[in-house]
């Protein structure tokens, strides 16, 4: 049968209600909150500083460690902690995604530690992880040539769809997921990745919605960080 109307009344390109918060965690040196809808991610950035063991230091520039966890009481269904391929497979994603919006060579032989926590997940929370991720680097003060922005697209039933939630991804026609990052700035993406099934037609369609939900969460983004530190800029 057809999605004709999504299950929580939203328009296909419709994304959730958003909200972001910068300077969370005072013992960090950057920390946000992101939320979409149910999904909360919160994330705090610790460094540059000293990295050991010595020899994965790097002598032209600062070496970025993510680390993204998907809390046990996020879920309905407890979720053993610790890591897991998951887990490990969203820490490295994440790492490649921010990394070429940073300039990192003033802080060569140094390590800088980005903790994504989900503590509420509503799927979608590799976007908000990123978001929330891309906040507290800016938040930590670390040279960027511009903020990171997040959103899953995706089809369900026939339907392309920006920002599925966890009933969507569980639609019993199928669902598929197309989680992006980008750089609004320059328009370029650093993320894509694709669970499911889509055509070619479907997915430039997707990614277009996709791109036009980034400049929705970029500005999002930039007044959560216009309130703590002011300032029009973009
Ligand atoms: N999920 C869960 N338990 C897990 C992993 C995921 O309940 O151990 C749910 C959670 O709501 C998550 C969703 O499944 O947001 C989709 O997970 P996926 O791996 O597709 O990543 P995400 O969409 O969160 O980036």
């Amino acid at each position: 049968m057809a999605y004709t109307k999504r299950f929580d009344g939203r328009k296909f390109d419709e994304v959730r209600e958003m909200e972001a918060k910068v300077g969370i965690i005072k013992r960090a040196n950057g920390s946000a909150m992101f939320r979409t809808g149910k999904t909360i991610a919160i994330a705090a950035v610790y460094g540059p500083r000293e990295l050991f063991p010595a020899f994965l230091q790097d002598p032209k520039k600062g070496k970025l460690k993510c680390l993204y966890d998907l809390l046990s009481f996020s879920v309905t269904e407890r979720k053993r902690p610790g890591p897991s391929r998951r887990s490990t497979e969203i820490s490295m994603v994440t790492r490649d995604c921010l990394e070429p919006v940073l300039d990192l060579t003033k802080f060569a032989y140094t390590g800088l530690d980005v903790y994504i926590y989900i503590t509420q997940a509503d799927a979608g929370t590799r976007a908000a992880g990123i978001n929330a991720a891309s906040l507290a680097l800016a938040d930590a003060g670390i040279p960027m040539k511009d903020l990171i922005s997040s959103i899953a697209v995706g089809k369900v039933s026939d339907k392309i769809v920006v920002d599925l939630d966890k009933e969507e991804e569980d639609h019993k026609d199928g669902a598929t997921d197309l989680p992006i990052a980008m750089s609004v700035r320059t328009g370029k993406l650093t993320l894509l990745q694709m669970d499911g099934n889509m055509n070619q037609t479907e997915i430039k369609k997707a990614l277009e919605m996709g791109k036009k939900a980034c400049e929705q969460i970029k500005e999002v983004q930039v007044k959560a960080l216009q309130a703590k530190y002011g300032g029009a800029g973009k």
